[in-house]
This record gives C-alpha cells, sequence and structure tokens, in this order.
C-alpha cells in the first residue's frame, strides 16, 4: 500500500488555485443589471456588477462556472493555462490576417447618369443625357491595371454608377479585359453589378450568364412605398425592379440577383410591409440601412426626417419581426446584424468594409471614380461629389497600386482612424465588435476620428450590439435564429 500511496501527490497538489492572471479585456454595462467583457478577439461574458468587481480583483472563486468561462474565453489565465496566451494570440492574428491580402473589392463608377431621381441618391447623379459622366475606357484601363497588382487572392469587380446599364459597354469591356488578365492570374474573380434593372435586355442578361455576372438592386419596399422614394420619370420604378428581377433570376439563377433597400422617413413606419414584400419575392437575406449623410440625402435634407433613435425603433421592430418569420420556417437574415454576429462569434469576424479596425478605406476597397479619380470608399467619392476630397487618393493617370497604398495621406488616415487608439474606442467594451468609419465622421463632424458622444455611428452601433446581446441573454428562440446567421 506504501507503494502505491506513492504514486500520487499530495490532495493539496489538486486543489484549485486562487491566483489567476487577467488577460486584456474590455467591459460596457449592458443594463441596469448587467456587464459585456470581451476580449481583444470578440469572445464575451455577461457578468453581474459584484461579478465583474471580484473577476478584476482577482477575487472569483477559480472552482465555479464563471471562471471556466472566463477562462475558456481566454479572458484569465493561470498557472493550468499557460498555454492560453499563445492561444490568444494565434487568434487575434487569424483575425487581423485578412488585413495583409489589401484590397479585394475594386469599383468601378462607369458613369455618374441615371434615369432615376431618387430622392436620398448618395452620388449627385446626372441626367441620361451628359455623357461626359461616362468613365473613359483609357482609365478602365488603367483601373484593370491596379486591380491585378493587388495581390488579394480574391478580387472582386463591383460596377457602379450612376446606372452603370447605361455605359454597358464599358462594362462589358472591363469583364471581358479583366477575365483576360485573370487567365494567367488565376485569382477568384467575381463581378457584381449594382443596377436598378430598368435598362436590362436580352443583351445584357445573355452577357451576365456568359460570364457568372452577379446583380445587386435597390428594392426599397411595397410598390407605392419604393415608387415614393424611387422616382423614375415616365416609368414605375417598382415595376422594373420586380421584373428585372424576375428575369435575372430565370436567366442567371436566383442566388445571382441581391437587393438593397434604404431606410426614408417614410419607410419608418412600415418595416413589417418592406420584410413582408422581400419574403414575398423570396430574398433570403435584407440589409435594413439608414440614409447616410452624402448627396441628395443632405441637400434634400431628407436626412434631417429622422435621428438615430427613429432608425433603432425601426431596426428593433424589424428584426422581431424578421425573427418571426423564420420561426415560422421561412429563412430570412438582416445583414447588419449578421455582420455584428460575425464578429462575435467567426474566427475571421466579419469582412464588411464599412466596419473594419484599421478603416477598410483603400485596403479594403478602391472606387475608380467617372472622372479617372481614385477614393478609398465609396463613401469618399460621395463626399467629393459634395465638393470635399479628403479621401482622393490621386489619379489613374498617375498612381500604381503600390504608390496609392503607401501614400501619406492614406496611412494618415488608417492610423488615426485604428479605434484602438481612438478616445472613447479604445475603452469600449464593444471595441472588438466595432469599426471605424472615418468618411462619416469627416461629414457629419469634419473630423475622420469623431467625438463618439456625439457620433450617430457611434450611437448606432452601442445600440445595435446592446439589443443582440440583451436577445441572445434572456431569449432562447431568438438566440437559436440568430446563431443559424453566423
Ligand atoms: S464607435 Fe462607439 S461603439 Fe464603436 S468602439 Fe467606438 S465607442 Fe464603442
Amino acid at each position: 500500500m506504501t507503494g502505491l500511496h506513492a504514486r500520487f501527490r499530495d490532495r493539496t497538489a489538486f486543489a484549485p488555485r486562487a491566483d489567476y492572471r487577467l488577460l486584456p479585456f474590455r467591459f460596457i454595462r449592458l443594463d441596469d443589471q448587467r456587464y459585456v467583457v470581451t476580449s481583444d478577439v470578440g469572445e464575451h461574458v455577461v457578468v453581474s456588477r459584484d461579478q465583474l468587481i471580484a473577476f478584476a480583483r482577482h477575487e472569483l472563486p477559480v472552482t465555479g462556472a464563471l471562471y471556466r468561462e472566463l477562462k475558456a474565453k481566454h479572458l484569465v489565465f493561470d498557472d493550468d493555462s499557460r498555454a492560453a496566451l499563445d492561444l490568444l494570440a494565434v487568434k487575434y492574428r487569424t483575425r487581423v490576417a485578412p488585413v495583409a491580402n489589401l484590397t479585394g473589392l475594386h469599383i468601378f463608377v462607369v458613369t455618374l447618369r441615371c434615369d432615376h431621381s431618387c430622392h436620398y441618391c448618395q452620388v449627385s447623379r446626372q441626367t441620361e443625357d451628359k455623357t461626359r459622366f461616362d468613365m473613359a475606357r483609357d482609365h478602365a484601363d488603367k483601373a484593370l491595371a491596379l486591380v491585378f497588382e493587388s495581390p488579394n487572392p480574391a478580387i472582386k469587380i463591383e460596377f457602379q454608377g450612376g446606372e452603370p446599364l447605361l455605359n454597358f459597354g464599358l462594362v462589358k469591356h472591363v469583364v471581358q479585359e479583366a477575365e483576360r488578365r485573370n487567365a494567367v492570374q488565376r485569382r477568384d474573380l467575381q463581378f457584381v453589378i449594382a443596377s436598378n434593372l430598368t435598362h436590362l435586355d436580352d443583351e445584357i442578361l445573355n452577357f451576365a450568364r456568359e460570364h457568372d455576372i452577379y446583380f445587386s438592386t435597390s428594392l426599397d419596399g411595397p410598390e407605392d412605398l419604393h415608387n415614393a422614394n424611387r422616382p423614375l420619370r415616365g416609368g414605375n420604378s417598382y415595376r422594373a425592379a420586380v421584373d428585372g428581377i424576375a428575369r435575372a433570376r430565370a436567366a442567371l439563377g436566383h442566388e445571382f440577383v441581391s437587393a438593397l433597400m434604404t431606410t426614408t422617413p417614410a419607410s419608418l413606419p412600415r418595416v413589417e410591409d418592406i420584410i413582408d414584400e422581400y419574403v414575398r419575392l423570396g430574398f433570403t437575406s435584407i440589409f435594413l440601412r439608414s440614409l447616410s449623410p452624402y448627396g441628395f440625402a443632405i441637400r434634400t435634407r431628407l436626412i434631417r426626417g429622422y435621428d438615430i433613435a427613429d432608425w433603432l425603433g425601426f431596426y428593433q421592430r424589424g428584426l422581431a419581426h424578421i425573427l418571426a418569420v423564420n420561426r415560422r420556417g421561412v429563412q430570412l437574415r438582416e445583414e447588419l446584424t449578421a455582420i455584428a454576429l460575425q464578429k462575435m462569434f467567426a474566427p475571421l469576424g466579419s469582412s464588411y468594409v464599412d466596419l473594419q479596425s484599421p478603416a477598410g478605406i483603400a485596403i479594403g476597397a478602391l472606387v475608380y471614380n467617372y472622372n479617372g479619380k481614385i477614393y478609398g470608399s465609396d463613401e469618399g467619392r460621395m463626399l467629393a461629389e459634395m465638393g470635399d476630397d479628403s479621401f482622393c487618393l490621386g489619379s489613374l493617370d498617375d498612381r500604381t497600386f503600390a504608390s496609392v497604398m503607401t501614400d501619406d495621406a492614406l496611412q494618415q488616415i488608417l492610423e488615426d482612424s485604428l479605434p484602438e487608439s481612438a478616445p472613447m474606442c479604445a475603452d469600449c467594451g464593444f471595441l472588438p465588435w466595432c469599426g471605424a468609419d472615418p468618411t462619416f465622421h469627416r461629414a457629419t463632424q469634419n473630423d475622420i476620428v469623431g467625438h463618439k458622444a456625439f457620433s450617430a455611428f457611434c450611437a448606432k452601433q452601442m445600440a445595435v450590439l446592446r439589443h443582440l446581446v440583451t436577445l441572445l441573454e434572456d431569449d432562447p428562440d431568438a438566440r437559436r435564429v440568430l446563431m443559424s446567421w453566423v
């Protein structure tokens, strides 16, 4: 027996250790009772105030479930979990690694002309006869050279306007030339045309089918609402969109057509109608987008038609309706919510360019404007149309991809916009799920960092994230549906 005993250490060796060390964390109040604690890689725990204090003071009982959860989520470590630091570092590297791929999204603004006169138009469209607002072929070729200088293995070329189908000849040229170059480079190459579909015809559809081109269109809801938001001189915008969606799906396949909506003051009381319209038309995704402070939305003062609190009410009712739709067995996900959930639960986070750290400016997307100017984001060129060219990265006539990426002005924007070093954001518990939007803050506060206490962007992020965490914590039914979107 003595020999047998000698093979075991004394029972005190197995007693839980009281000392543990904290790993980097941030916290933020969820409601009157609870706090959200987040790690640098976006894992989180919801705790009471007393638990938060005990955790931070190293007073948590190490035998408890909360301690085990904090340890599993790399918020604490002890002598039993020295590998935690390495694991956390691996997770962090995994999350930020895509930044090194540089630009994947390349937006060609092939024309500013458009047949619509939408009240919220962000790009200051021009009438159909003004062909001087078309991109020149020479600039398109120079833009393609930049596209293929990007090291990103996955390249998406998106055609925007105005209405890009009004300059379809150039769209064809860019697609054919990109494919010719890609025969050698062999990137994962994808094309998207953002179109109101008014000018869709058989020639365009045949070309789209031959080249696997996706369409992204605008659909603001039921016919009366859509047409009120998107006037089409001498026509019916809603009918054109719905007919175009049906034709494109028949020619290309259901998944080749997606739709985006914009929330105007008239949309606010009608979120359920809007969602039902998307369901009726067979979409599996909807993005409840608020108005952006650019272009006609500013000039027509439409942006003042509601504030962020109004939009949040719209969003929360909409999300509740979408969850109810899902519970009926119909698949539909809300995109802003899905982006947040990806950031909370997916190892790579989300690739959505408008919510990145550092900001997705240029390193996430490049915009080649109709006039040959290069911008680091779609919103950057929208701001330029309003007379503020601060996000211009030069001209296609004298830029290479390398010279754009190493541009001092761009480096400064990226450095300044890192939320990790921005006042308020640096200490915010929601930081790993948030991002930077320097263009929005430049447009609204004349400062790319922005004072977050007065920022509608920040108010929206905080409210959406609080609402989501509350749903995940308190509503198991909602949690089941939401987790299926990750
Ligand atoms: S913008 Fe607001 S919600 Fe986002 S990290 Fe900064 S302070 Fe937090």
